[in-house]
């Protein structure tokens, strides 16, 4: 067995699939120490959104993904925690009928409710909130981008983590985010590009964000091989989603330590840099003591 341990710097889980327990233990057998939960849109906890009482699902899907927090916490591997409102969530109440103007106003109350947590100690971070990544319609763009300044306003009011889903256009990904972030003053030490390119991860870390790169065995080989790993402030992310009708749809958790554990054997990468990778940049960015 290898000394060496892995973190999961973004995952999701869902009582639906295998749940947080049994992925937290999973992950734990195959040399893991640390994972990042975060939340995912209600409906993939089969809770539906009803016109009526938005906010009831939202409360019901919170507490459940609380739960499976607690859940992944009880195996005695180091978990942190981030709930959000993730952009596809502004298409789907559109989609099922709620009005732009309805929309901005529950995802602002669901960031305030997360903040509120996030200020207790519930939760360590606000995520995922961002841009949606596929084509979209512009006022729906517009509602992400409020959703996300209100989500840096918490961050730096309440020293909270955020993480980021967005586009990946590389340096112009990493501006506009920048920009945003400079004018609320958000410190750019708490903020994750979340499955971030090559490129964007380049452009995010080496001006102080931290970026979270997928585990895939040939994304890895090019992050080990054009050497973008010697950089601070990158993690490796699986992206789980924990549905048991797409099994490992993004990777499966134990799938990015398969992964990284090829590459040392075959010499791309050695344990110097899976350390920094999955331990110090880890404890540093999430503020856990390292294993
Ligand atoms: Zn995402
Ligand atoms: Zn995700």
């Amino acid at each position: 067995m290898p000394s060496l341990v892995f973190a999961d710097a973004h995952l999701h889980s869902s009582p639906k699939g295998l749940g947080a327990l049994r992925i937290a233990r999973k992950f734990m057998e195959r040399g893991g120490w640390f994972l990042a939960l975060v939340m995912l849109p209600p409906w993939h906890y089969g809770v539906s959104i009803s016109r009526k009482d938005a906010m009831e699902g939202y409360r019901r899907a919170i507490e459940i993904f609380l739960n499976e927090c607690k859940a992944a916490k009880s195996t005695g591997v180091k978990v942190a925690c981030l709930a959000g409102f993730h952009p596809a969530e502004i298409d789907k109440l559109i989609g099922i009928g709620f009005s732009p103007e309805e929309v901005l106003a529950i995802g602002e109350k669901i960031l305030e409710i997360e903040a509120g947590l996030c200020k207790e100690g519930v939760l360590d971070g606000i995520g995922e909130v961002g841009r949606q990544h596929y084509k979209s319609m512009p006022e729906r763009f517009a509602i992400s981008t409020s959703l996300m300044i209100r989500a840096f306003e918490y961050a730096r009011d309440n020293d909270c983590l955020v993480h980021l889903h967005l586009e990946n256009a590389g340096s112009v990904t990493v501006n506009t985010v920048d920009n945003l972030a400079a004018l609320v003053k958000t410190p750019r030490r708490r903020v994750v590009f979340h499955h971030a390119s090559i490129r964007v991860a380049r452009a995010s870390t080496s001006i102080g964000y931290y970026a979270t790169v997928p585990g895939k065995k040939e994304l890895l080989r090019r992050l080990f091989t054009e050497n973008i790993s010697s950089l601070q402030r990158l993690m490796i992310e699986s992206d789980y989603i924990d549905d048991p009708k797409r099994p490992c749809v993004s990777s499966c958790p134990w799938e990015i330590i398969e992964n990284q554990l090829s590459l040392l054997n075959e010499g791309i990468v050695d344990e110097d840099v899976l350390a920094r990778l999955n331990i110090d940049n880890v404890s540093k960015y999430y503020g856990v003591e390292p294993p």
